[in-house]
C-alpha cells in the first residue's frame, strides 16, 4: 500500500445530510449575509481610468532612453543593457558615428537600431542598473494596453526622450519633471 505524502490528509465524512442541509437554507442564508456584509464595506474598485491609484515610490514603467544637455544620445551600443535582461527583451544593432554626426550621439558607437518587447520585459530595471551611460531608465509611465503584439515591440523612437533643445517641456514630462 502507498504510503502519505504529508501526515495532513483528512478523513471525509460520508454520513447522509439530514433534512436541513438537503433544503440547503442555512448554507444559502450563510452565503446571503457574507453577501451583505460586504454592501456597506469601502469598495476598493477603482473607476479607471477616470481614477487612478498613486503608485509606489519604486514603481518602473516604460523605458526612456535618455540623451545629454546637448540633446544627443547617451547610448553607445554597448549591448549591457542586453546581455543584463533576464528576459532577453532588448535586441539592437551598433553603428559607427560619423563626423558629420557628432551633435546627434554623443559616443563614437551608437544604436542605430534599439528595441524592446514588452510583452517579454519584467520591468525588473536591470537594464537601468547595468547602463555605464545613463542612457536608459524607467519612467513613471505604464506602457498602454494594445491589441496588436506587434505594437509591444518599441523601437529607438519610441523609447528616445525628446531633444531638450526643440522641447524642454516634453523632455520634463518625459522625466517626471512637473512643467511650469
Ligand atoms: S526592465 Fe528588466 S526585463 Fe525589462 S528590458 Fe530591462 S532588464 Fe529586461
Ligand atoms: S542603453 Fe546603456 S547599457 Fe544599453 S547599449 Fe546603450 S549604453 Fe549600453
Amino acid at each position: 500500500m502507498a504510503g502519505n505524502l504529508t501526515d495532513r490528509s483528512v478523513v471525509v465524512n460520508r454520513r447522509p445530510m439530514s433534512l436541513l442541509e438537503r433544503l440547503y437554507l442555512p448554507a444559502i442564508f450563510k452565503g446571503m449575509l457574507i453577501t451583505f456584509s460586504h454592501i456597506f464595506k469601502k469598495k476598493p474598485t477603482i473607476q479607471y481610468p477616470e481614477v487612478t491609484r498613486t503608485f509606489s515610490p519604486v514603481f518602473r514603467g516604460l523605458h526612456v532612453l535618455n540623451r545629454d544637455e546637448e540633446g544627443r544620445e547617451r547610448c553607445t551600443a554597448c549591448g549591457l543593457c542586453a546581455l543584463s535582461c533576464p528576459a532577453e527583451a532588448i535586441t539592437m544593432e551598433a553603428a559607427e558615428r560619423l563626423p558629420e554626426e557628432e551633435h546627434l550621439y554623443r559616443e563614437e558607437k551608437y544604436a542605430a537600431r534599439y528595441e524592446i518587447n514588452m510583452l517579454r520585459c519584467i520591468f525588473c530595471g536591470l537594464c537601468e542598473e547595468a547602463c555605464p551611460k545613463d542612457a536608459i531608465y524607467l519612467s513613471e509611465t505604464i506602457a498602454p494596453a494594445n491589441y496588436a503584439r506587434k505594437n509591444f515591440i518599441y523601437n529607438k523612437a519610441d523609447l528616445l526622450i525628446p531633444d531638450p533643445k526643440n522641447n524642454i517641456d516634453l523632455m520634463n514630462m518625459a522625466k517626471g519633471i512637473p512643467v511650469k
